[in-house]
């Protein structure tokens, strides 16, 4: 409504300006003087005439003075008749020029017509342009069903991304290799009859780079590339959806041979048939249209679906059979190889003082994937530069790891002399149990600053990356959890609410050994219950129980017993070791951070 009102007053106000513009036009400011017929035949008598323009009816005359002057016959009498009527001798007449001019009859129609058809005119104007203001919005009713993709062509190499942006992920590279090569020349494989893959499942973990290989194989193979994401697809109406992926893929055919990237696209190829949310009706039907597109692809369509998710397990089988997203890229978290080398590339640019060695921070950061190493980066610069230094320095990296796994340091957390007491103890213990056990990680730095959530922490992490964990191993990291309870317990003889999240990790460990990992002696080798994510919230996941009630109390029992095993453990350790207990948290009140070093020489 308000942009009708808008349009009228603009509408108002050209009407306006023309209305002024043409009155201005009409009344020329030197406007000749008019006179009547009875002065005009007095002037022809008089002979003061020079010249007489008939235009139409009226008569523009000059005088031998110069003057012009106006006067007016009508329209059908000629100017003879005019003078033979008023009985003017001609002789009178022989000394002026009389001139008829030709514009006459088409200026007289427009001069008589124009202001009546104006207005007309003007109102049509008026209501076409209302008609299609109206259609505007009916149009973008239409554009609901188009696709919101965006495509980046080969032209716009401003964001080009190429595999040498992407490092690491060798094997998933030389898999790719062969789309890219494909792109480039698809006859090659054409004439040979080969059928070219329709469509590559990018499976990984957050944060790997599935979205930045995707868009390296189109960089590296020169092609168009249309990028959307699963949840684009998913609108109000039912139906959408399946519009959107039907005008994209119009549009990637148009292009060929180009790629169809669909991001996440787990938001749509969920199992069908397993929801209850209300969107669940329009999922299955996008879902539906994107099987039908790919499966409508002959030898000659060029078009190759890329689809990246980090939800494998959800996605609907029909997805993955031959034919659909039958190539299966795997993306891990990176290995300490690949660590440096990503660190490598997001290194560019950025100043770093001759002290940093990549590797190093390459080392210290395992189950870092490649969006943190290069979040790492970005803080250790922001570090760098509130610190006004030139360079990054060595500290600025150890500093970033820590604020990108713990969170920011809290150094506003002020603690009072009883509270650090408890918590340099607490750490000491945790650090304490886990220098002692052969199984644990070494520990590679003791802190009881408050970072994140954390009041104090206790840093051990393996040299080299670790892709299985053994029993052994497991019930080692219970008792390093335990610890912190243990040790206040031993020393103050109470125990505060510090140890709270401790525990509850070690309980969710605990239960993963019985129930997932099959480590329990008494139920054996296998697993119990079913998760399940419910559709409608996404991220919920609700434990489905396979299994009666006998066993569930006896998997409490098994969850308890590997905790107060692993709460004995540490308790002796402590009692055992007292002296160097005392000694880590004396030092920790003292310096508040201890590293690696300075913690193995305490306790030589
Ligand atoms: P995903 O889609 O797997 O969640 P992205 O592809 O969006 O992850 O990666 C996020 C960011 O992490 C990228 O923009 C890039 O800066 C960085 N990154 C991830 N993996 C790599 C890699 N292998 N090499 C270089 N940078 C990487
Ligand atoms: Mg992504
Ligand atoms: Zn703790």
């Amino acid at each position: 409504m308000k942009k009708v009102v808008k349009n009228f007053i603009i509408f108002f106000l050209v009407f306006l300006t023309l209305a002024a513009f043409l009155s201005l036009y009409n009344s020329p400011l030197d406007e000749p003087r008019k006179v009547g017929v009875g002065e005009f035949i007095d002037l022809v008598n008089r002979e003061e005439i020079s010249e007489i323009a008939i235009d139409g009816e009226k008569l523009e005359i000059t005088l031998t003075s110069g003057e012009l002057i106006e006067s007016q016959k009508e329209p059908t009498e000629s100017l003879s008749t005019l003078l033979n009527n008023y009985q003017v001798a001609p002789e009178k007449l022989e000394g002026v020029k009389t001139e008829v001019k030709e514009t006459t009859s088409t200026m007289f129609w427009l001069g008589a017509i124009l202001p009546f058809l104006l207005p007309f005119i003007l109102i049509a104007g008026f209501i076409y342009f209302m008609m299609r203001q109206a259609q505007g919005t009916n149009n973008r009713a239409m554009m609901f069903g188009q696709s919101k993709a965006k495509e980046v062509t080969p032209q716009n190499q401003k964001n080009k991304v190429t595999f040498k942006d992407v490092a690491g992920a060798k094997e998933a590279k030389e898999e790719l290799e062969e789309i890219v090569e494909f792109l480039r020349n698809p006859k090659k494989f054409t004439s040979l009859g080969a059928q070219i893959p329709k469509g590559v499942l990018l499976v990984g973990p957050p944060g790997t780079g599935k979205t930045l290989l995707a868009r390296a194989v189109a960089g590296q193979a020169n092609a168009p590339f249309f990028h959307i994401s699963g949840s684009e697809f998913v609108e109000m109406f039912v139906g959408v959806g399946a519009s959107r992926v039907r005008d994209l893929f119009k549009k990637a055919k148009k292009a060929a041979p180009c790629i169809v990237f669909i991001d996440e696209i787990d938001a749509v190829g969920r199992q069908r048939g397993a929801g209850l949310g209300g969107s669940h009706d329009e999922r299955e039907q996008t879902l539906n249209q994107i099987l039908v597109e790919m499966d409508g692809f002959d030898i000659s369509t060029n078009v190759i679906v890329i689809a990246a998710t980090n939800r494998p397990d959800v996605l609907d089988p029909a997805l993955l059979r031959p034919g659909r997203f039958d190539r299966r890229v795997v993306l891990d978290l990176p290995s300490l190889n690949d660590r440096e080398e990503i660190l490598k590339v997001h290194a560019k640019g950025k100043p770093f003082d001759s002290s940093v060695k990549l590797r190093t921070l390459a080392e210290r950061t395992p189950g870092f994937s490649g969006a943190d190493l290069a979040n790492l980066l970005n803080e250790a610069a922001i570090l760098a530069a509130r610190k006004n230094r030139k360079q990054i320095a060595v500290e600025d990296g150890l500093e970033s790891i820590e604020k990108v796994m713990l969170g920011p340091e809290r150094k506003s957390h002020v603690l009072n002399k009883r509270e650090k007491e408890i918590t340099a103890y607490h750490e000491a213990g945790h650090a304490l149990v886990a220098h002692i056990l052969p199984k644990s990680d070494p520990v590679r730095k003791v802190s009881i600053v408050a970072r994140g959530q954390a009041g104090g922490y206790t840093l051990k992490y393996p040299l080299e990356d670790r892709f299985m964990h053994s029993k052994a191993e497991f019930i080692d990291d219970l008792a390093v959890l335990l610890a912190g309870h243990a040790t206040e317990k031993e020393v103050f003889k109470d125990i505060t609410t510090g140890a709270n999240s401790d525990l509850k990790h070690a309980t969710a460990l605990a239960r993963k050994l019985v129930t997932e990992y099959g480590m329990s002696e008494t139920l054996g080798p296998q697993t119990f219950g079913k998760k399940e994510e419910l559709v409608f919230l996404g991220r919920e996941i609700s434990e489905q129980r396979d299994y009666g009630e006998k066993v569930a109390t006896m998997i409490d029992q098994e969850v308890s017993k590997f905790l107060k095993k692993a709460y004995v453990t540490a308790q002796e350790i402590i009692r055992k070791e007292r002296l160097s207990l005392d000694k880590i948290a004396k030092t920790l009140i003292e310096k508040e951070t201890l590293e690696q070093k300075e913690f193995e020489a305490l306790l030589k």
